[in-house]
């Protein structure tokens, strides 16, 4: 009658991840209302981009810079040779 199941151990890691970094302050893309982070979720991305060149030209080149790597979708597309 021994207890196996280990029970003391915790479904979901609580506080702040150590390798994710928490901003202070969040920028809201006008045109969605989301977080800006969240804006390549949008169906209207595009637009989203456009609004934020013009209102936060700085957050949109940080945006651009991680695209590169962080959308898989833009890969996709940009690798694909368009001779096939
Ligand atoms: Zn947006």
């Amino acid at each position: 009658m021994s207890d196996t199941t280990g029970g003391g151990k915790p479904p979901l890691p609580i506080g702040p991840l150590p390798r994710v970094s928490y901003p202070i302050t969040v920028q809201y893309c006008g045109n969605c209302t989301m977080p800006i982070e969240y804006c390549e979720y949008y169906p209207e991305y595009e637009k989203c981009k456009q609004w934020l060149e013009k209102n936060l030209p700085t957050e949109f080149e940080k945006v651009m810079k991680l695209g590169k790597y962080g959308s898989p979708y833009n890969n996709f597309i940009e690798v694909r040779p368009s001779f096939l």
